[in-house]
């Protein structure tokens, strides 16, 4: 079975509700660049430290229809968001130190003549890290694709499942697809 661009399903990121303790207008941004790895494309840096839950930053995108395929696109607000430079560019690692997580903004608007005070909710998506990020190192999330979609993994990791695949789903990944041959370089 071969993946392509047409079958890989979006990355699911995990919804914050309720509203997170802070708007995104008072998040510092954390700097990042998008530079080459070691045998597996490029990949996405940070130029400082990342305490761990912070917001890394928020990633932007295009909003695609919820049928929309690419190896990039993320599931978010009920469609998928194909994501711009430099987010776009996250590797997966079976031990990621980042996640993406959808957060709902409750923006509250001041009542006019009497009327009730009006709300307006809005969805941004957002990298976290999982845990302490050091300057230089790469920013990785975990793709959680299903085991019919997994393709065998270089992420390198003491904890590598061996495919891109979902935890819950490992074992029947491995009972379909076998073991994967991670000394293969399918590219090549
Ligand atoms: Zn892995």
């Amino acid at each position: 079975m071969t993946t392509n661009d047409t079958d890989v399903p979006q990355k699911r990121p995990r919804r914050i509700d309720p509203i997170p303790p802070f708007s995104s207008r008072h998040v510092r941004f954390n700097r990042v660049h998008v530079a080459e790895t070691e045998g597996r494309g490029l990949g996405v840096f940070a130029d400082a430290p990342v305490k761990r839950g912070r917001a890394v930053g928020r990633v932007l995108g295009d909003l695609k229809p919820v049928d929309f395929r690419s190896c990039y696109c993320v599931e978010f607000a009920g469609a998928v968001l194909e994501p711009n430079e430099p987010y776009r560019f996250l590797n997966h690692s079976c031990d990621p130190n980042c996640e993406f997580i959808e957060w709902e903004i409750e923006d509250q608007f001041e009542s006019v003549l009497g009327e009730a005070p009006k709300s307006q909710k809005t969805f941004e998506l957002w990298l976290h890290a999982l845990r302490d990020v050091q300057k230089g190192e790469e920013l990785t999330i975990d793709y959680g694709w299903s085991w019919q979609f997994a393709i065998p993994c270089k992420c390198g990791s003491p904890l590598c499942r061996g495919w891109i695949c979902r935890l819950d789903e490992l074992d029947i990944c491995l009972q379909n697809r076998g073991a994967p041959n991670c000394f293969v370089d399918e590219q090549s």
